[in-house]
């Protein structure tokens, strides 16, 4: 399972655990994670064995996230899920994709082969925002400390602003040409062939 660490991941992953204590995980990870979702990362890490972490150290130039952060998160986020992919040979991946999440997440589908030889599945794809605090709060899943300062949708600390409103997206990439929209983990290409 790929964990975000995001709301919809931890109602994933609990899932998955239920499932079967044996699905393995993997978060990507960068240096702009705010300094809660890095310590609850720690705790989940701490709690997991099987949840391995992927990241691209390498340099990237001064504010990237500003002045290209299509290609920030292509080096910081897309590149280093394709040796998550590969190293953990991956053929099918579990994701907290929800299709009510925003505009560019409309058209999902809860079992699908974007990329070939990587089935994703979607498990959680037609759930609301409010069913997913619900089955937090029934399962009492802990979540990140960021939630309760009002976010709605996580990411690198320059990239994740707390909005309302009915995209709950709306919050990413505010004053970019990607606001609300995605960092290429499910659009890119994964699979190395
Ligand atoms: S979310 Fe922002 S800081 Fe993080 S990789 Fe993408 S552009 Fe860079």
């Amino acid at each position: 399972m790929a964990n975000s660490l995001g709301k919809d991941s931890c109602v994933v992953w609990d899932l998955v655990k239920r499932a079967s204590p044996a699905i393995r995980g993997f978060i990507v990870t960068t240096r702009f994670k705010p300094s809660k979702t890095k310590n609850f990362m720690r705790a989940d890490a701490a709690c997991y064995l099987e949840l391995q972490m992927f990241s691209n150290d390498e340099s990237i130039s001064d504010r990237l996230d500003a002045t290209d952060p299509d290609r920030c998160c292509d080096l910081l986020k897309v590149r280093p899920t394709r040796p998550a992919i590969n190293e953990m040979d991956v053929d099918c991946w579990v994701t907290g994709l929800r299709c009510t999440e925003g505009r560019t997440r409309t058209d999902y589908q809860e079992i699908e082969e974007r990329d070939t030889g990587l089935i994703k599945l979607n498990p959680i794809l037609i759930w609301h925002e409010r069913e997913v605090w619900q089955y937090l709060a029934i399962r009492q899943v802990p979540v990140n400390a960021l939630y309760a300062e009002g976010y709605r949708s996580l990411g690198c600390a320059p990239c994740s602003r707390i909005t309302s409103g009915g995209d709950e997206r709306a919050g990413r990439w505010i004053g970019t040409s990607k606001c609300g929209g995605e960092c290429g983990i499910h659009t890119r290409p994964l699979k190395i062939a």
